[in-house]
């Protein structure tokens, strides 16, 4: 029988998207083992760099965050790697803090550092 794979969503915000992409290429063999998705730009920038299938949602200002938000609330993501930026204020800040909440609401492992996204992939 064929294991559905889980789901992982990628977000990051504009500074820390080569974070992302390095951090996505560091970890693409395991990453192959999921079903990706993520907000747009990260989700074209991380399928360019690592040749990994990632379904696009709307960029993150433009409701990408809300559309990932409503997919976890369904249970249809497992897991979310989120490189929010703690520097710079967001125009869409109040999605930002709707994705962060849902994930609690629904006890949704969300990693918002490298470090976190390390142990998170591997569980
Ligand atoms: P983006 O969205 O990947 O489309 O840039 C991320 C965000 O800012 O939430």
């Amino acid at each position: 029988m064929r294991v559905k794979k889980k789901t992982i969503a990628l977000i990051a915000h504009d500074n820390k998207k080569h974070d992302m992409v390095n951090w996505a290429l560091a970890h693409k063999d395991i990453l192959a083992n999921y079903s990706l998705c993520g907000t747009g730009t990260t989700a074209k920038l991380v399928a360019e760099a690592t040749g990994l299938e990632v379904k696009a949602y709307l960029s993150g200002p433009l409701g990408g965050d809300l559309q990932i938000g409503a997919k976890m609330s369904e249970k249809s993501i497992d897991k979310v790697v989120f490189f929010w930026d703690p520097l710079q204020m967001q125009p869409h800040d109040p999605d930002v803090k709707a994705l962060l909440r849902i994930a609690v609401v629904y006890d949704i492992p969300i990693a918002t550092n490298r470090a976190t996204a390390n142990l998170l992939i591997r569980e």
